[in-house]
Protein backbone atom coordinates (compact mmCIF):
# COMPACT_ATOMS: atom_id res chain seq x y z
CA UNK A 1 0.00 0.00 0.00
CA UNK A 2 1.27 3.29 -0.57
CA UNK A 3 2.44 5.83 2.14
CA UNK A 4 1.37 9.43 2.82
CA UNK A 5 2.66 11.51 5.04
CA UNK A 6 2.16 13.79 7.74
CA UNK A 7 4.86 16.37 8.63
CA UNK A 8 4.37 17.04 12.35
CA UNK A 9 3.61 20.26 13.17
CA UNK A 10 6.19 21.80 16.04
CA UNK A 11 5.56 24.60 17.59
CA UNK A 12 8.70 26.01 20.54
CA UNK A 13 10.17 23.00 20.29
CA UNK A 14 7.11 20.61 21.07
CA UNK A 15 4.59 18.29 18.97
CA UNK A 16 2.22 20.42 18.21
CA UNK A 17 -1.71 18.91 18.86
CA UNK A 18 -3.00 20.17 15.88
CA UNK A 19 -0.86 16.66 14.37
CA UNK A 20 -3.50 14.54 15.42
CA UNK A 21 -5.81 16.70 13.28
CA UNK A 22 -3.37 16.16 10.04
CA UNK A 23 -3.15 12.41 10.76
CA UNK A 24 -7.14 12.22 10.22
CA UNK A 25 -6.66 14.69 6.93
CA UNK A 26 -3.95 12.15 5.78
CA UNK A 27 -5.88 8.85 6.50
CA UNK A 28 -8.74 10.16 4.56
CA UNK A 29 -6.58 10.48 1.33
CA UNK A 30 -5.56 6.63 1.50
CA UNK A 31 -2.60 4.82 2.49
CA UNK A 32 -0.47 4.00 5.68
CA UNK A 33 -0.25 7.18 7.26
CA UNK A 34 3.64 7.81 8.34
CA UNK A 35 3.97 10.73 10.48
CA UNK A 36 7.52 12.69 10.13
CA UNK A 37 8.49 14.53 13.12
CA UNK A 38 11.26 17.27 12.42
CA UNK A 39 12.86 17.89 16.11
CA UNK A 40 16.55 18.48 17.23
CA UNK A 41 15.35 15.56 20.48
CA UNK A 42 14.17 12.71 19.30
CA UNK A 43 11.43 12.43 22.55
CA UNK A 44 9.36 15.19 20.91
CA UNK A 45 8.32 12.44 18.57
CA UNK A 46 6.70 10.36 21.56
CA UNK A 47 3.86 11.32 21.59
CA UNK A 48 2.64 10.75 17.34
CA UNK A 49 3.24 7.28 17.93
CA UNK A 50 0.33 7.15 20.34
CA UNK A 51 -2.04 8.62 17.31
CA UNK A 52 -4.14 5.41 16.40
CA UNK A 53 -4.11 4.75 12.59
CA UNK A 54 0.10 5.62 12.01
CA UNK A 55 1.92 2.64 10.47
CA UNK A 56 5.30 4.39 11.79
CA UNK A 57 6.79 7.30 12.89
CA UNK A 58 10.14 8.66 11.69
CA UNK A 59 11.77 11.61 14.10
CA UNK A 60 14.21 13.22 11.79
CA UNK A 61 16.83 14.80 13.89
CA UNK A 62 18.62 17.27 12.73
CA UNK A 63 20.52 20.78 14.68
CA UNK A 64 18.46 22.40 11.14
CA UNK A 65 15.48 21.82 12.97
CA UNK A 66 16.30 24.25 16.26
CA UNK A 67 15.00 27.58 14.10
CA UNK A 68 12.76 27.70 10.99
CA UNK A 69 14.44 28.21 7.92
CA UNK A 70 12.67 27.26 4.64
CA UNK A 71 15.59 26.11 2.58
CA UNK A 72 17.45 23.78 5.06
CA UNK A 73 14.06 22.35 6.39
CA UNK A 74 12.70 21.50 3.03
CA UNK A 75 15.99 19.81 2.38
CA UNK A 76 16.27 17.76 5.18
CA UNK A 77 12.65 16.90 5.38
CA UNK A 78 12.95 16.10 1.51
CA UNK A 79 15.51 13.31 2.36
CA UNK A 80 13.34 11.87 5.33
CA UNK A 81 10.09 11.97 3.89
CA UNK A 82 9.17 8.83 1.53
CA UNK A 83 7.58 9.36 -2.16
CA UNK A 84 3.79 9.82 -1.89
CA UNK A 85 1.38 12.71 -0.75
CA UNK A 86 2.59 15.06 1.98
CA UNK A 87 0.41 16.82 4.41
CA UNK A 88 1.40 19.94 6.54
CA UNK A 89 -0.23 22.62 8.72
CA UNK A 90 -1.41 24.88 7.08
CA UNK A 91 0.22 27.49 9.43
CA UNK A 92 1.77 30.74 7.59
CA UNK A 93 5.46 28.68 8.42
CA UNK A 94 4.04 25.29 7.20
CA UNK A 95 2.78 26.44 3.98
CA UNK A 96 6.03 28.04 3.45
CA UNK A 97 7.84 24.92 3.67
CA UNK A 98 4.85 22.67 1.87
CA UNK A 99 5.15 24.92 -1.48
CA UNK A 100 9.28 24.29 -1.31
CA UNK A 101 8.87 20.70 -0.87
CA UNK A 102 6.29 20.85 -4.01
CA UNK A 103 8.99 22.71 -5.70
CA UNK A 104 11.69 20.52 -5.05
CA UNK A 105 9.86 17.38 -5.81
CA UNK A 106 8.29 19.10 -8.72
CA UNK A 107 4.66 18.05 -7.60
CA UNK A 108 1.43 20.24 -7.49
CA UNK A 109 0.76 22.20 -3.79
CA UNK A 110 -3.17 22.20 -2.47
CA UNK A 111 -2.94 24.83 0.66
CA UNK A 112 -5.70 25.89 3.25
CA UNK A 113 -7.65 22.60 2.16
CA UNK A 114 -11.13 22.01 4.40
CA UNK A 115 -12.45 18.74 3.00
CA UNK A 116 -11.00 15.67 1.77
CA UNK A 117 -13.01 13.40 -0.02
CA UNK A 118 -11.27 10.77 -2.00
CA UNK A 119 -8.95 12.55 -4.56
CA UNK A 120 -11.10 15.70 -4.40
CA UNK A 121 -9.53 18.60 -1.78
CA UNK A 122 -11.98 21.66 -1.20
CA UNK A 123 -10.53 24.98 0.05
CA UNK A 124 -11.45 28.19 0.05
CA UNK A 125 -10.90 31.07 -2.68
CA UNK A 126 -11.58 34.97 -2.91
CA UNK A 127 -10.94 35.60 0.59
CA UNK A 128 -13.13 32.62 2.28
CA UNK A 129 -16.15 33.95 -0.47
CA UNK A 130 -15.97 30.90 -2.58
CA UNK A 131 -14.54 27.65 -2.41
CA UNK A 132 -13.07 25.31 -4.99
CA UNK A 133 -12.43 21.51 -5.21
CA UNK A 134 -9.63 20.65 -7.25
CA UNK A 135 -9.29 16.52 -7.90
CA UNK A 136 -5.40 15.57 -7.58
CA UNK A 137 -4.89 12.71 -10.57
CA UNK A 138 -1.14 11.78 -9.03
CA UNK A 139 0.96 13.32 -5.90
CA UNK A 140 0.45 16.54 -4.24
CA UNK A 141 1.52 18.31 -1.07
CA UNK A 142 -1.44 19.30 0.76
CA UNK A 143 -1.93 21.89 3.75
CA UNK A 144 -4.74 21.86 6.15
CA UNK A 145 -6.36 24.20 7.69
CA UNK A 146 -6.33 23.87 11.92
CA UNK A 147 -9.44 22.65 13.61
CA UNK A 148 -11.02 21.39 11.02
CA UNK A 149 -11.00 17.68 10.79
CA UNK A 150 -11.55 15.72 14.35
CA UNK A 151 -7.92 14.87 15.91
CA UNK A 152 -7.17 11.49 15.61
CA UNK A 153 -7.26 9.48 19.03
CA UNK A 154 -4.00 8.82 21.15
CA UNK A 155 -4.38 4.84 21.73
CA UNK A 156 -2.57 3.88 19.01
CA UNK A 157 1.11 1.85 19.38
CA UNK A 158 3.26 3.27 15.82
CA UNK A 159 6.96 1.96 15.59
CA UNK A 160 9.48 4.56 15.96
CA UNK A 161 12.68 5.11 14.11
CA UNK A 162 15.54 7.98 14.68
CA UNK A 163 17.00 9.18 11.66
CA UNK A 164 19.29 11.63 11.19
CA UNK A 165 18.29 14.58 8.59
CA UNK A 166 21.13 16.56 8.05
CA UNK A 167 22.08 14.75 5.02
CA UNK A 168 22.92 17.36 2.40
CA UNK A 169 21.55 20.33 4.23
CA UNK A 170 23.74 23.31 3.25
CA UNK A 171 22.24 26.03 5.13
CA UNK A 172 20.65 26.34 8.95
CA UNK A 173 20.20 29.48 10.59
CA UNK A 174 22.30 29.20 13.96
CA UNK A 175 20.22 31.86 16.17
CA UNK A 176 17.37 34.08 16.54
CA UNK A 177 17.96 37.44 17.81
CA UNK A 178 15.12 39.18 18.77
CA UNK A 179 11.80 37.34 17.79
CA UNK A 180 8.99 39.79 16.92
CA UNK A 181 6.79 39.04 19.69
CA UNK A 182 6.77 36.61 23.00
CA UNK A 183 3.24 35.93 23.05
CA UNK A 184 1.11 33.91 20.95
CA UNK A 185 0.64 34.09 17.72
CA UNK A 186 -2.74 34.52 16.10
CA UNK A 187 -1.75 32.11 13.49
CA UNK A 188 -1.48 29.39 16.28
CA UNK A 189 -4.23 30.13 18.64
CA UNK A 190 -7.35 28.58 19.65
CA UNK A 191 -8.54 31.42 21.28
CA UNK A 192 -8.19 34.95 20.15
CA UNK A 193 -8.74 38.24 21.42
CA UNK A 194 -8.98 41.09 18.55
CA UNK A 195 -9.00 44.80 19.14
CA UNK A 196 -10.07 47.47 16.18
CA UNK A 197 -10.34 51.22 16.41
CA UNK A 198 -12.83 51.12 18.73
CA UNK A 199 -9.93 50.28 21.56
CA UNK A 200 -9.48 54.27 21.07
CA UNK A 201 -5.56 53.13 21.16
CA UNK A 202 -3.01 51.33 21.62
CA UNK A 203 -2.27 51.56 25.18
CA UNK A 204 -6.07 50.46 25.64
CA UNK A 205 -4.97 46.76 24.11
CA UNK A 206 -3.74 46.22 27.74
CA UNK A 207 -7.06 45.27 28.45
CA UNK A 208 -7.56 42.46 26.17
CA UNK A 209 -3.55 41.44 26.87
CA UNK A 210 -4.62 40.68 30.46
CA UNK A 211 -7.45 38.40 28.93
CA UNK A 212 -5.59 36.54 27.25
CA UNK A 213 -3.30 35.66 29.30
CA UNK A 214 -6.26 34.42 31.63
CA UNK A 215 -7.63 32.18 29.30
CA UNK A 216 -4.92 31.48 27.31
CA UNK A 217 -5.53 33.80 24.06
CA UNK A 218 -2.97 35.23 21.61
CA UNK A 219 -3.68 38.57 20.78
CA UNK A 220 -5.48 40.06 17.09
CA UNK A 221 -5.79 43.63 15.56
CA UNK A 222 -7.75 44.91 12.72
CA UNK A 223 -5.88 46.47 10.10
CA UNK A 224 -7.65 49.95 11.17
CA UNK A 225 -5.49 49.36 14.59
CA UNK A 226 -2.70 48.19 12.94
CA UNK A 227 -2.10 51.27 10.31
CA UNK A 228 -3.38 53.96 12.88
CA UNK A 229 -1.20 52.96 15.89
CA UNK A 230 2.77 51.91 15.21
CA UNK A 231 2.36 49.95 18.47
CA UNK A 232 0.27 47.22 17.16
CA UNK A 233 2.68 45.16 14.58
CA UNK A 234 1.50 43.82 11.39
CA UNK A 235 2.05 41.16 12.61
CA UNK A 236 -1.29 40.65 15.21
CA UNK A 237 -3.60 41.65 11.74
CA UNK A 238 -6.07 39.37 11.18
CA UNK A 239 -8.10 39.84 7.35
CA UNK A 240 -7.43 39.74 3.80
CA UNK A 241 -4.07 41.52 4.07
CA UNK A 242 -3.17 39.80 7.26
CA UNK A 243 -3.59 36.53 8.82
CA UNK A 244 -6.05 33.89 8.20
CA UNK A 245 -6.82 32.67 11.54
CA UNK A 246 -9.17 29.61 12.77
CA UNK A 247 -9.96 29.44 16.31
CA UNK A 248 -11.93 27.69 17.89
CA UNK A 249 -12.99 31.15 19.55
CA UNK A 250 -12.87 34.52 18.64
CA UNK A 251 -13.53 37.13 20.35
CA UNK A 252 -14.12 40.75 18.39
CA UNK A 253 -13.75 44.42 20.77
CA UNK A 254 -14.37 47.40 18.77
CA UNK A 255 -13.95 46.35 15.23
CA UNK A 256 -16.87 46.82 13.20
CA UNK A 257 -16.85 43.89 10.88
CA UNK A 258 -15.81 44.54 7.35
CA UNK A 259 -15.40 42.25 4.85
CA UNK A 260 -11.82 42.36 4.86
CA UNK A 261 -11.71 41.54 8.18
CA UNK A 262 -14.52 39.23 8.17
CA UNK A 263 -12.17 37.45 5.19
CA UNK A 264 -9.44 36.18 7.96
CA UNK A 265 -10.96 34.99 10.41
CA UNK A 266 -15.13 34.12 9.61
CA UNK A 267 -14.33 30.49 10.04
CA UNK A 268 -13.82 30.44 13.45
CA UNK A 269 -16.21 27.94 15.37
CA UNK A 270 -17.71 30.57 17.11
CA UNK A 271 -17.25 34.34 17.04
CA UNK A 272 -18.02 36.67 19.99
CA UNK A 273 -18.42 40.67 19.33
CA UNK A 274 -18.22 43.32 21.69
CA UNK A 275 -19.37 46.99 19.91
CA UNK A 276 -21.01 49.70 21.03
CA UNK A 277 -22.79 50.10 17.71
CA UNK A 278 -26.09 47.45 17.55
CA UNK A 279 -25.92 47.85 13.99
CA UNK A 280 -22.11 46.95 13.56
CA UNK A 281 -21.87 44.46 10.67
CA UNK A 282 -19.97 41.70 12.84
CA UNK A 283 -22.82 41.19 15.04
CA UNK A 284 -24.51 39.95 11.09
CA UNK A 285 -21.92 37.40 11.36
CA UNK A 286 -21.45 37.33 15.93
CA UNK A 287 -22.70 33.58 17.41
CA UNK A 288 -23.14 35.94 20.69
CA UNK A 289 -22.75 39.83 20.78
CA UNK A 290 -22.87 42.38 23.81
CA UNK A 291 -24.06 45.36 22.72
CA UNK A 292 -21.78 47.70 25.10
CA UNK A 293 -18.39 49.90 25.23
CA UNK A 294 -15.43 47.51 25.62
CA UNK A 295 -14.93 49.71 28.64
CA UNK A 296 -17.74 48.52 30.58
CA UNK A 297 -17.89 44.91 28.64
CA UNK A 298 -13.78 43.88 29.04
CA UNK A 299 -14.33 44.02 33.04
CA UNK A 300 -16.81 41.94 33.97
CA UNK A 301 -15.48 39.69 30.82
CA UNK A 302 -12.51 40.00 33.24
CA UNK A 303 -13.69 38.64 36.29
CA UNK A 304 -16.04 36.34 34.79
CA UNK A 305 -12.83 34.12 33.04
CA UNK A 306 -11.31 34.97 36.32
CA UNK A 307 -13.37 32.56 38.44
CA UNK A 308 -13.14 29.86 35.57
CA UNK A 309 -9.64 29.54 34.32
C1 LIG B 1 -7.55 45.94 0.05
C2 LIG B 1 -7.94 46.05 1.50
C3 LIG B 1 -7.48 45.10 2.39
C4 LIG B 1 -7.82 45.16 3.74
N1 LIG B 1 -7.36 44.20 4.60
C5 LIG B 1 -7.78 44.22 5.87
C6 LIG B 1 -7.38 43.21 6.79
O1 LIG B 1 -6.58 42.32 6.48
N2 LIG B 1 -7.86 43.25 8.05
C7 LIG B 1 -8.73 44.23 8.48
O2 LIG B 1 -9.12 44.20 9.65
N3 LIG B 1 -9.10 45.22 7.63
C8 LIG B 1 -8.64 45.23 6.36
N4 LIG B 1 -9.00 46.26 5.54
C9 LIG B 1 -9.65 47.43 6.12
C10 LIG B 1 -11.15 47.26 6.33
O3 LIG B 1 -11.85 47.63 5.17
C11 LIG B 1 -11.64 48.15 7.50
O4 LIG B 1 -11.28 49.48 7.24
C12 LIG B 1 -11.07 47.76 8.86
O5 LIG B 1 -11.25 46.38 9.07
C13 LIG B 1 -11.80 48.54 9.94
O6 LIG B 1 -11.21 48.26 11.18
P1 LIG B 1 -12.02 48.47 12.52
O7 LIG B 1 -13.25 47.63 12.47
O8 LIG B 1 -11.08 48.27 13.63
O9 LIG B 1 -12.34 50.01 12.50
P2 LIG B 1 -13.69 50.81 12.27
O10 LIG B 1 -14.32 50.43 10.99
O11 LIG B 1 -13.36 52.24 12.50
O12 LIG B 1 -14.65 50.28 13.42
C14 LIG B 1 -14.48 50.55 14.76
C15 LIG B 1 -15.65 49.93 15.50
O13 LIG B 1 -15.45 50.11 16.89
C16 LIG B 1 -16.69 50.41 17.48
N5 LIG B 1 -16.41 51.16 18.72
C17 LIG B 1 -15.96 52.44 18.84
N6 LIG B 1 -15.75 52.75 20.13
C18 LIG B 1 -16.07 51.63 20.84
C19 LIG B 1 -16.04 51.31 22.24
N7 LIG B 1 -15.63 52.20 23.16
N8 LIG B 1 -16.44 50.08 22.62
C20 LIG B 1 -16.87 49.16 21.70
N9 LIG B 1 -16.92 49.41 20.38
C21 LIG B 1 -16.51 50.63 19.95
C22 LIG B 1 -17.44 51.21 16.46
O14 LIG B 1 -18.85 51.13 16.66
C23 LIG B 1 -16.99 50.53 15.16
O15 LIG B 1 -17.90 49.50 14.79
C24 LIG B 1 -8.65 46.21 4.18
C25 LIG B 1 -9.13 47.15 3.28
C26 LIG B 1 -8.77 47.08 1.96
C27 LIG B 1 -9.31 48.11 0.99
Amino acid sequence: MSEVTVIAEITNGKLNPATAELVTAASALGGDVVVVVPCTDASVADAASAYSNVSRVVAAKSSVFANYDASGWAEAIDAVSPAGNLVFLASAQSKDLAARLASKRGISVVQDVVEISGNNLTSPIYSGKAFQTVAISTTAVISVRANVFSPSPSDGDASMSVVDATGNVKSAIKELIGRASERLDVAEANIIISGGRGMGSPDNFKHLEVIADTIGAAVGASRAAVDTWDDIPHSMQVGQTGKTVNPNLYIAVGISGAIQHLAGMRSSKYIVAINKDADAPIFQYADYGIVASWEDALPVLQSTFSEMF
